[in-house]
């Protein structure tokens, strides 16, 4: 790494760090008692240019790469705020979707504004019949007359749905055809998701400490139009997977910050908890764990690095973001693992971080996308072995 590029990147922890200290973990439970969106903190993000972060300068961004992004999400996490994997949905699917696939018009539109914190996203993706397995949707966009469309389907676990003012929302354009089989599906944007009155939403819970609700997204008959459609007609699925690179990279900053956190908080609480006469941290039951966690860690932060530095120098990093993203949810997890195990019976207190740190890595194991289909991923594309589904 040549000395500007290094220098840059300790500014960016430094000034990440200071921001994150103005949000203690009391901010974040209030916000995640009260279903509150932590405004306070996102405008702090905005205001330090980090959620425009890869955005270019003639948009109002500060014109860095998804490298400098992935800095910038790993400290958050790492200094325990909540909101590193917030990113995914503003920045990386509505910042680099709209970037690399919008018109003049919605750049000029929507990048200012994410980068200034006016405009969030929701992604309205999962469907309860189709899962995983996306080609499978069948939430329908019904041509109405001249470029408009009548959007009718149900969507599952969207996120944030209450605080997006924009849903990125995937549907079929057309029927699947076996001949096309990635055809067919168009991705718009949906103004105001919460207000339409062609949208309901109902509440599903999940046992995940979290200052946003998921929900259940009825849609029926609501209206879009060509202006609203990101990219092409019939093209969403190409879209789609040239972000999720993106999302990969961006969720492994995520996890790499939490399970580093939770390496930070073990080593504290190794070190000053004592019984039998010595720190707990002296014993190596305790210390070589949180030692091999960090290692593990260490490993999984260079190949999600490299995933970064791949996909700003426009290169294929499919291989490497996927890793990214697998290494860092088995390693993070496992830390977070450990650091309840240091913490003893306070581990399972709502007092100590540990436990909400872990169940949160939890989620990275199932979404937004799962350990298995990285496998997949991997077994198929990179090592060359049999499609299995
Ligand atoms: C808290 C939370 C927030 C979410 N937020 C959003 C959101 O904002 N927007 C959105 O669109 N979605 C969201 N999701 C949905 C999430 O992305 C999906 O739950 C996830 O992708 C898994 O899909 P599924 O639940 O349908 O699992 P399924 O597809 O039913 O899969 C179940 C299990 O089988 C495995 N499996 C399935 N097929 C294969 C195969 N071919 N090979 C190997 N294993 C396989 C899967 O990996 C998984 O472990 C959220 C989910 C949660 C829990």
């Amino acid at each position: 790494m040549a000395t500007g590029e290094a220098d840059l990147h300790d500014m960016i922890r430094d000034s990440v760090q200071d921001l994150a200290a103005d949000f203690p973990r009391e901010y974040w439970r209030e916000c995640v008692e009260e279903y509150r969106f932590p405004q306070e903190y996102w405008d702090a993000l905005a205001d330090a240019g980090w959620l425009g972060v890869a955005i270019p300068e003639e948009y109002g961004g500060e014109g860095l790469g998804m490298l400098e992004m992935t800095i910038v999400i790993e400290e958050l996490s790492r200094a325990g705020t909540m909101g590193g994997i917030v990113f995914v949905l503003t920045p990386v699917f509505g910042g680099i979707g709209i970037q690399r696939h919008g018109t003049e018009e919605q750049k000029q539109e929507y990048l200012p504004r994410i980068a200034n914190g006016d405009v969030t996203f929701c992604m309205g993706l999962t469907e309860a019949a189709a899962g995983t397995n996306t080609l499978n949707i069948d939430t329908m966009a019904e041509e109405v007359g001249d470029g408009e469309w009548a959007v009718s389907g149900q969507k599952m676990f969207i996120s944030g749905v209450e605080n997006a003012d924009t849903m990125l929302l995937v549907s079929r354009t057309a029927e699947f055809d076996k001949s096309n089989p990635t055809g067919g599906v168009t991705l718009f944007l949906v103004e105001d998701p919460a207000e339409r009155d062609a949208i309901d939403l109902t509440h599903v819970e999940v046992e995940l400490p979290w200052f946003e609700k998921q929900y259940q997204v009825d849609i029926d008959g609501l209206r879009v139009t060509e202006d609203d459609v990101l990219g092409t007609v019939d093209g969403g699925l190409y879209l789609l997977w040239d972000t999720l690179n993106t999302e990969r990279i961006a969720g492994a900053a995520s996890a790499l910050g939490g399970g580093l956190r939770a390496v930070d908080l073990a080593v504290d609480y190794a070190n000053d908890r004592n019984v039998f006469g010595a720190p707990i941290g002296s014993h190596q039951a305790i210390q070589h764990p949180i030692a091999e966690s960090y290692a593990k860690l260490t490993a999984a932060r260079e190949v999600t690095y490299k995933a970064a530095k791949l996909w700003d120098e426009d290169e294929d990093c499919g291989t490497e973001a996927n890793s990214a993203s697998l290494l860092t949810s088995e390693f993070g997890l496992e830390a977070a693992d450990r650091a309840i195990q240091t913490h003893g019976g306070n581990g399972f207190t709502p007092e100590y971080e540990v436990f909400d740190i872990w169940r949160n890595l939890r989620l990275t194991k199932t979404a937004p996308v799962s350990n298995e289909m990285i496998l997949n991923y991997l077994g198929e594309h990179e090592l060359g072995m049999p499609r299995s589904y």
